[in-house]
């Protein structure tokens, strides 16, 4: 009995969207069910930004049997906690977006609402939220240890990401990906033959023609095969996220390395700063609707910490999503399928979950079918609306009114799913968790608090509690906190210390 035909995947694209979904492919498929072959333009290039992940990127790592220490190596990679927001709900303003749990439930209640009571009625010396997470503690002090596995343990209540230079890492999943089977092309994509399937191959300017069963589009912005060829429609959201262009510089690093991404609140959008190992990676985020791109490039490089190291370069976007991400036999994956500014850095894991989602649904016989392409796009339109709702929150909650950006931002209408989920909260501190959407309700309530929306309620069951009992437990997990983030080492020594692992 002669074997199945494998199925022909062709990914077109080789930023960080193609290699990982080139990496993931061929760890799962590769040289049994299917080959992968990736085409790309080094004429063309890639996006060249994107250094600041989520933690699952680890689970992304782990499961093609990627090595800590040697990722770390390569790719000049740094570890992070979370998110320094400054200037955000008020100038002066600073709090972090933590990787972890505020404290824990106690008796199947919040732990923030032990904090509120005891916040509300005790008296000035109750530690902050803050103090009770012990991500946070060890961000504002530069120290950094992975978490511990016994679970009642303090050292257990938070995870971490990485912050990595993104060229490196498709490098990288490339030579993994390229020494398990998958076959890359160099060329320029001109044009797209299609069927009633969808695509049926792509021609390169040399006139080489590939043609395959499954394709992925990872083409970046230029959406080739989903838009071009396809012409799927897109969702867009810059009424809400008005941001459409970057100025992206690197800087030479200054002081310690910080595990923590920062995000700091300008007149017209908003500035990160990312440290690697070897350089500082920094951009200002804004709207050409309130400023002009000149100016933003000055304040770019006015808030520099260190000597910039190349001239800043602009990108342009557009915030939003495909209507459909999967047609036919064709799935786009990273900026081909929609772009949500990187505020909580989640474009990377957007793309890992694409990957994962399709491998789950993948055609392994060449049989596609309709329904896994209206689950997929069932699934990511919802991560794309879970995220966008999230990032919203960041602007919508302010009180700055000191420019137009920021006067438009505080009065815009929301989302209503978005409305509906702060009214909750701000009623009687209620985080209502979704059963999908990658944000939990530790993030969300690190934000509203940080954005200072405070329930007006204390929760019935604690707030009937004497207050030296909620009292007594805050300042328990504050000690906690402490202690645990004490004894950890520096976030340089412990770099220094896996890259000689
Ligand atoms: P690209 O990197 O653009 O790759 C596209 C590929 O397609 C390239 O290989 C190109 O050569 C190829 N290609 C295009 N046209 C053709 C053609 N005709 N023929 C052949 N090949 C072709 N994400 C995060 O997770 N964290 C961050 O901190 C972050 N910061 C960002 C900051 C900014 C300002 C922007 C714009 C994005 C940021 N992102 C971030 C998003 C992140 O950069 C992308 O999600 C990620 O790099 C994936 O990009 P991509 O592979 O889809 O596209």
């Amino acid at each position: 009995m002669s074997a199945a035909p494998k199925t022909r995947i062709v990914i077109v694209g080789g930023g960080t969207a193609g290699w990982m979904t080139a990496a993931t492919l061929a760890m799962s498929f590769a040289g049994r069910t299917a080959d992968v072959t990736l085409v790309e333009s080094d004429e063309i290039g890639t996006i060249g930004v994107g250094e600041a992940t989520v933690p699952h990127i680890r689970f992304f790592n782990q499961r093609l049997g990627i090595e800590e220490a040697d990722f770390v190596r390569r790719t000049n990679a740094t570890f992070k906690l979370g998110i320094e927001f400054r200037d955000w709900a008020r100038i002066g303003d600073s709090y972090i977006h933590p990787f972890g749990d505020f404290g824990h439930d106690i008796a199947g209640l919040p732990f923030h609402q032990h904090w509120l009571h005891a916040a509300r009625n005790g008296d000035e010396d109750v530690p902050s939220l803050e103090a009770c997470s012990l991500p946070i503690v060890a961000a504002r002090t530069n120290r950094f240890a992975p978490p511990l596995n016994d679970p009642r343990a303090v050292g257990s209540t938070y995870s971490y990401a990485y912050q990595f230079d993104s060229t490196l890492y498709a490098a990288y999943l490339r030579d993994y990906a390229e020494a398990r089977g998958v076959v890359r092309i160099e060329g320029r994509v001109d044009a797209v033959e299609q069927h009633a399937g969808g695509i049926a191959a792509v021609r390169l300017a040399n006139h080489t023609r590939i043609e395959g069963d499954v394709f992925v589009d990872c083409s970046g912005f230029r959406a080739l095969l989903i838009k071009g060829a396809l012409q799927a429609g897109h969702e867009d959201w810059s009424h809400w996220l008005p941001c459409d262009a970057a100025w992206a510089v690197p800087s030479a690093n200054v002081g310690p390395l910080t595990p923590y991404t920062r995000a700091t609140a300008r007149e017209a959008g908003w500035q990160w700063r990312i440290p690697l190992q070897h350089r500082t990676g920094n951009g200002h985020v804004f709207s050409t609707r309130f400023t002009d791109p000149e100016r933003a490039r000055e304040i770019l490089l006015a808030n520099l910490e260190g000597e910039a190291l190349a001239e800043p370069r602009m990108l342009r976007f557009r915030t939003g999503r495909r209507t459909r991400q999967w047609i036919g036999n064709c799935i786009a994956i990273g900026l081909s399928a929609g772009f949500l500014e990187p505020l909580e850095s989640t474009s990377i894991h957007l793309i890992q979950l694409a990957i994962g989602k399709l491998v789950e649904l993948f055609p392994t016989d060449g049989m596609l079918d309709t329904a896994d392409a209206a689950e997929f796009n069932r699934a990511m339109a919802l991560e794309y609306d879970r995220v966008r709702d999230f990032l919203v929150l960041h602007y919508c909650a302010t009180e700055r009114d000191d420019t137009p950006f920021w006067r438009h931002m505080r009065t815009m209408d929301l989302p209503p799913s978005l409305t509906e989920k702060i009214a909750g909260f701000r009623d009687r501190g209620i985080v209502a968790s979704y059963r999908e959407g990658m944000f939990l309700p530790a993030s969300w309530l690190a934000v509203y608090y940080g954005q200072r929306i405070v329930p007006e309620r204390v929760n019935p069951l604690i707030a009937d509690l004497p207050v030296a009992e909620s009292r007594a437990r805050v300042a328990a997990v504050a000690a906690a906190c402490r202690a645990a983030a004490d004894a950890m080492p520096s976030h340089d020594d412990h770099l220094a210390r896996i890259r000689t692992a």
